[in-house]
Formats: structure tokens, sequence, C-alpha cells
């Protein structure tokens, strides 16, 4: 049977559901997630949305955050384990491997419930019983408006589910610059456009909310610490946890600061390091051909997709940077002859 039937069928009566997505969620993460439960409740469902930590202030917006439960190890492990047990349905958004949502991906693993994974990164993990990961889509909300709309249940998407959707599309193109901006990617668009959403409200409400220390604190990092390395068309940023106290730094404030170190001419290749204290959190961000999947995957325990991607390390930050740096000579071919490396100026 194919999938969609399956899950038209599992959904045919009133289910416990759980829903659920990646360590610190992003728009993507969150708004399938939310636009998700937003219609399954619609449909008459019992519905509950976990995190495994908490997201930034930017998204909060988005109609059913008041009912999240941000899972914590020492306070609500029980009652989310029990949530967990008792779901009929489980639904796995925006991530790939059980690994990516801490302690909850065991309890998952072996919940009786049904697992649903609803996901677009590459090599996902084979643990759902039914499947809708399709490495191709743009982001995760393309793939859960999809799923409502193949269900015959397009008209249900209203609004607040709409604008969930719009977010999670919005944010994973890039605001519609990726290569991954389809034009499925726009016919959706203007389906949630038909149901009312307002875009530019979503925007404004994501992209021009920062504090002004997050401001700032933008503005230190491109002033003092970014380094850029015209040898490898590479640039990268590294962040202590004291310059992340002395800027006040929330959830979310490091969001997006990659994207400025792949904004320089010439440059293939971004990272941003940060020391998060229990370990270094990397982000990764490439155009054109290199691979960050393959470099988060086989060098940082890590993955995502072709030019966004990201990892861990355990060794303090110093070390963490020389071994990225390290790296850096075995790819240099790779790095530097990849078509969008314009050649730097000469001096
Ligand atoms: P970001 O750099 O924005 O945190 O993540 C970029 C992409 O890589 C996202 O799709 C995210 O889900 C994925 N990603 C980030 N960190 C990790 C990680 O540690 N492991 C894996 N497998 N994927 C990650
Ligand atoms: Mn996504």
């Amino acid at each position: 049977m194919h999938d969609i039937n399956a899950l038209r069928e599992l959904l045919a009566q009133p289910r416990q559901i759980f829903i659920t997505t990646h360590h610190k969620p992003d728009a993507d993460a969150l708004g399938s997630s939310l636009g998700l439960a937003g219609y399954l409740r619609k449909k008459g469902h019992h519905v509950t949305v976990v995190t495994p930590s908490d997201y930034p202030n930017f998204l909060a917006w988005m109609p059913g955050n008041e009912d999240v439960i941000i899972y914590e190890r020492n306070q609500n492990d029980a009652q989310v384990r029990d949530l967990i047990n008792r779901a009929e349905v489980i639904f796995c958004l925006d991530f790939s491997c059980l690994g990516r949502i801490n302690e909850m991906g065991e309890y998952i693993r072996h919940a009786p419930g049904t697992k649903v994974l609803i996901d677009h990164h590459l090599e996902p993990e084979q643990f759902a019983d039914l499947d809708f990961s399709n490495p191709k889509a743009a982001a995760t909300a393309e793939l859960v408006f999809e799923v409502i709309r193949d269900l015959g249940d397009q008209a249900m998407i209203d609004v607040g589910i709409g604008e969930c959707l719009y977010a999670g599309i919005m944010t994973d193109t890039g605001s519609f610059r990726h290569p991954s901006t389809s034009r499925n990617v726009h016919l959706i668009i203007a389906e949630l456009l038909n149901a009312g959403i307002n875009l530019s409200d979503v925007h404004r409400r994501i992209y021009d909310s920062h504090s002004e220390m997050r401001l700032r604190f933008l503005g230190f990092v491109l002033k003092d610490k970014l380094t850029v390395l015209r040898e490898y068309n590479t640039a990268y940023i590294a962040i202590t946890q004291d310059e992340l106290r002395q800027y006040d730094s929330k959830t979310g404030d490091t969001e997006g600061l990659v994207n400025f170190a792949l904004s320089i001419e010439g440059v293939v290749f971004a990272a941003i390091l940060i020391d998060r204290g229990p370990a270094v959190k990397i982000s990764f961000r490439s155009v054109g051909e290199f691979s960050v999947n393959e470099f988060a995957r086989k060098h940082f325990n890590g993955g995502g997709h072709h030019n966004a991607a990201g990892g861990i390390s355990y060794e303090p930050l110093e070390p963490t940077v020389q071994r990225f740096l390290d790296l850096l000579p075995q790819y240099q071919t790779q790095l530097v002859t990849s078509p969008l490396a314009v050649a730097p100026p000469s001096v």
C-alpha cells in the first residue's frame, strides 16, 4: 500500500498523536510541526508537540506555540517518555536520524506507536513505519503541505497553518534563492496565498525582530571574528562562550551568521564554530558542488543537506578550529576549481 493510503487509514479515527522535530528547532522544524499539529487538531486528533530543546523567540508567534512541551532531561523526562509510549502515531519532522533528538530518539525507537517520518535530509535512517522523506524537497513544510493535500484536506489549511508552513519554506529556501526553490515550491506558495497568509508579516516576524544586542553582536562578529582564507575560497567564524555571554546571546541569535561568511565574492565554503560549553556546534554552508553534508558527516559527526549541514565537536574550541583548518588542504583542489569560485582580485 502506498504510504499516503496507509496514513489516511491510520488517521481515519481520532488518535493520540505525538509530534517531534530536531534539536534547536528552526523555522522549518517548528513550522512544519505546528502546521501539521494545527491540521491534525482540526481533524479531531489529540496532538502533543514536543521539541528536544528550546527554540528562538522569533518563532513564538506560530499558532500552537503555547502548547509546545520543551523536553528537559531533569524536569519532564518521565512525562515525555509516557507521552511517547502512549502515542498511537509518532510524527518525526525535519530530521533523518534519531540521534538528532537526544534521549527522545531511543524512547521513540522502542515506542509501540506507528512512526511517520516527514523529512528532506539526505541519507535518512530507516526507523519509520511510514516514510515521506524526500531529499529533493526544499523544506519539510513543503512535504507537510503535500501530505495534507494528498490526504484530500487542502481546504483545511487556514491562515495559521499556512503561515507556519510558509515560514518553513521561506527560511529553508533562503527566501526563495537556493537551488531547491522549485516550480513546485512557488505553486505551493500560491496555494498558501490563496488560503490568506500574509507573507510580509511572516518575513518581518522572523527576520526583522532582532534585539539591539543581536545586531551589535552581528557587527562585532563581522568586524572582529570573520576570517577569510582566500587560498581555499573559504571563510569561517569562531565564537567563544565569553563572547556569547558578553553580548547576552539568546537561542537563535547566531542563526544566519554563517551566511554572511558565504556572501563574500568567491567564497564557496563557510563555517561557524560556536563554543556552547558542553560541545562546539558547527554550521557549514557551501555554494555549488562542494558537499558540506559529506564534510560534516565525515569529520564532525554531523550531516544535513548538500549545501547546508551541521556537526559537533567535543574538543575545546581552539583544537576544533585547528582540526577544521588542517582538513582544508585535502579539499583545496575541489574548493578552488569550483565554477562559482571567482578568483580574488590581484592586489
Ligand atoms: P544549521 O547549520 O542551520 O544548524 O543546520 C543546517 C542543516 O544541517 C539543517 O538541515 C540541520 O538539520 C542539519 N544539521 C545541523 N546540525 C546537524 C548535526 O549535528 N547532525 C546532522 N545529522 N544534521 C545536522
Ligand atoms: Mn528543513
